[in-house]
């Protein structure tokens, strides 16, 4: 058997009648950038999300960037966010001109360790990025709180968290403004780079709106400089479709990582998701860890069985930050484990033949290192 690690040709397949269509429609209306089609996603994803604003722009990256920019982030200020995601969590905050500060991931739940936050804080914090990663949300009360206590932002990267909740309320609804990413293999993705803020601030939303679209809401009346950041027409007609299928996906996800716990639950030598109590983790990712993780994965690869690694080096390792001067030994957790975490195979078209194949090949595998 051959199980990819994403596999967005059977999802296109079961919807490809309207995705076909709605692409076409742009293409015969020359509705290329902006104009309705784009409106109309805004507007849908906005209402799905219970969100007052939803400001389309070109990818996730950048709404981490214009969130932080509109809210006057800059050269002086410091932001903290977590050891462990996507390079765009960081250097988004260094394009601003400020300083991204790390904070060690949490060793349960894999997301910021909210523990380690206020340390954190000094007096050039102007706002706390947590990554709800994998799906997973982290602890907003916590988080909140000490954002409130120390009058700092939060700005919710929710790239990979898409309809994830935290005690009832979804992932962006309780920070100044969340950033989503609808990358292709994101669980709401296009087909090719797209993204969105969401906020309930109606003035903030303007300021982001105006700032991606070259500081102008009008044509040719530039406010302030801006960029150059939208969503394309096609991207946006892709998204309208596939909206509508994204409680089911996130069903199936969910569903699927039932399954993994319990063809997993209780096999010595990994250590399979926590879910923290009170939310729903919608499995943009299944992370397990595994001491010999090169060596299952080389055995999973060798059965037809592609994984990956979310992130082979945390942020402060990178060479990226080694004008930081961080030790590994900053950051134990993180670094420990990013020697340790292993994507499998997760999206809504995985069968139970499927699980079964890669569980079994995984216990197959740890029997021999026995
Ligand atoms: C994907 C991702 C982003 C960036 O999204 P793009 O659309 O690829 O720019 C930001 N943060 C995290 C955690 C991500 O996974």
């Amino acid at each position: 058997m051959n199980i990819p690690f994403v596999d967005l040709k059977s999802q296109y397949n079961s919807i490809k009648n309207d995705i076909d269509q709605a692409i076409l429609n742009v293409i015969e209306e020359t509705a290329f950038i902006g104009g309705q089609v784009v409106i109309d996603f805004e507007e849908q994803f906005a209402q799905a999300y219970g969100v007052k604003n939803c400001v389309s722009v070109a990818n996730g990256t950048d709404s981490l960037y214009i969130i932080m920019k509109m809210l006057g982030i800059g050269k002086g200020d410091e932001v903290i966010t977590v050891a462990n995601s996507w390079i765009s969590s960081s250097e988004t905050i260094s394009q601003t001109g400020a300083k991204p500060v790390f904070v060690d991931i949490d060793p349960i739940f894999y997301s910021i360790d909210e523990m380690l936050i206020e340390q954190a804080i000094t007096p050039r914090t102007k706002a706390i990025m947590p990554v709800h990663l994998y799906g997973q949300m982290c602890n907003m009360d916590m988080i909140m709180k000490m954002a409130n206590k120390h009058g700092i932002h939060v700005i919710e990267d929710c790239a990979q968290s898409h309809f994830s909740e935290y005690k009832g309320i979804r992932a962006g609804l309780r920070g100044v403004a969340a950033s989503f990413s609808f990358y292709p293999g994101k669980n709401l993705g296009a087909y090719g780079d797209a993204g969105c803020i969401i906020t309930n601030d109606d003035a903030l939303a303007e300021k982001c709106k105006m700032f991606a679209r070259h500081g102008a809401l009008k044509k040719h009346q530039h406010r302030i400089e801006g960029v150059n950041s939208r969503l394309d027409g096609l991207q946006a007609a892709i998204l309208s479709v596939k909206l509508k299928s994204i409680g089911l996906w996130t069903e199936k996800r969910i569903a699927n990582a039932a399954y993994y716990y319990d063809r997993l639950n209780g096999v010595n030598g990994i250590t399979i998701p926590a879910v923290r109590p009170e939310t729903i983790h919608t499995f943009h990712l299944y992370v397990i860890r595994t001491p010999n993780r090169d060596g299952l994965a080389k055995y999973l690869k060798d059965n037809g069985i592609e994984t990956a690694v979310h992130y082979p080096t945390a942020l402060p390792n990178l060479e990226a930050y080694k004008y930081l001067g961080h030790q590994p030994s900053d950051f134990p957790i993180a670094s420990e484990y990013q020697n340790q975490i292993l994507s499998l195979p997760m999206y809504p078209e995985l069968s139970k033949k499927m699980i079964d194949y890669v569980t079994d090949n995984i216990k197959e595998f740890l029997r021999e290192k026995e």
